[in-house]
């Protein structure tokens, strides 16, 4: 957790630093305001959270006449952690029902990290000696499948597929119902992110669902979204959340950007929580978003 902190502070750090410097200043006059202002737009942290923020710190600094970089650090820590509210629940739900295999679907853009981030949720409970199934119904990409059996492979648990070009549905449902079968804790399903046309996708993706949930109810829907895309990212996140009931986000790839505003402006654009983050390639770079640490690693 140490490491990925660092790592986190390295990428995100100019962010906080060009914060502190500015509120640090002497006088905190409009031009400063904007500046404040401009800062966490480019960080994409999105124009509503950045005015809501402003509006707060301005109060906040003033009424307390606060001259003290110290405490207006306090300040600016306690009003982004508020920001990037701590009180959602962030649990991953894997674990299943009686009878039932808890069913995790992984959903986003093909390149954001969707099989990666399956392998290492899978590294995870195995770890945890839970029982896991992994279901490559990206059928579309055979080295979607071959990438998604060797992650299995390598943390110890069984991949299902199905024939290159076949239905994405029916290896969901052979999954589930060996899951169901074999007493299994959790079967993991890594989706095609095709964004060919909306209703492709809401086809594809709604029967996935429909055919998993004859077995056992979906547990979690986890959309992943590359950090690095910024408003794009946001734009796939709005279809993806119209086509699914995404329960939870995994942000990958924020080791590769400065831009960490991202994660407020997807739990604001999609109402769901970041439950996760990916700060690197390895197979142990996934980590459990913890707002406090996020915002401290933005100050660090
Ligand atoms: P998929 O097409 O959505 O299944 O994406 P992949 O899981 O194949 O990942 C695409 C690329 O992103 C791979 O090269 C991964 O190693 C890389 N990747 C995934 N997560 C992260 C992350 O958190 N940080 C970095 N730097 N790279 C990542």
């Amino acid at each position: 957790m140490q490491r990925l902190r660092a790592r986190l502070a390295r990428s995100q750090g100019s962010l906080g630093r060009g914060l502190l410097a500015l509120i640090a200043r002497d006088k905190l006059d409009d031009d400063t305001w904007d500046e404040i202002e401009d800062t966490l737009i480019a960080a994409d942290v999105g124009v509503e959270p950045t005015q809501e923020l402003v509006e707060h710190l301005r109060t906040r600094l003033r009424v307390d006449g606060v001259n003290d970089p110290e405490q207006a650090r306090g300040i600016l820590r306690e009003e982004l952690v508020s920001l990037v509210d701590p009180s959602l629940d962030r649990t991953l739900n894997a674990g299943g029902a009686a009878g039932a295999p808890g069913v995790v679907l992984v959903v986003g853009v093909n390149g954001t990290g969707k099989t990666t981030t399956v392998g290492r949720i899978a590294r995870v409970l195995v770890a945890e000696e839970q029982t896991v199934l992994l279901a490559a119904a990206d059928t579309f990409r055979a080295a979607a499948a071959d990438q998604l059996q060797t992650w299995g492979e390598r943390v110890g648990c069984e991949t299902v597929r199905g024939p290159e070009g076949g239905d994405p549905a029916s290896v969901a449902f052979e999954a589930v119902k060996r899951g169901s079968d074999e007493g299994l804790d959790t079967v993991l399903v890594d989706t095609a992110g095709r964004l060919h046309t909306k209703s492709g996708l809401m086809d594809e993706l709604g029967k996935v669902k429909r055919v998993i949930e004859k077995q056992a109810p979906v547990s979690e829907v986890l959309l992943v979204i590359d950090a690095t895309t910024g408003q794009n990212g946001l734009v796939q996140a709005r279809v993806f959340s119209e086509v699914v009931d995404v329960t939870g986000v995994v942000l990958t790839k924020l080791d590769g950007t400065a831009k960490g505003g991202i994660v407020i402006a997807v739990q604001r654009e999609l109402g769901v929580p970041v439950k996760l983050v990916g700060l690197g390639e390895g197979a142990d770079d996934l980590a459990p978003f913890v707002p406090e640490d996020f915002v401290d690693a933005l100050l660090d």
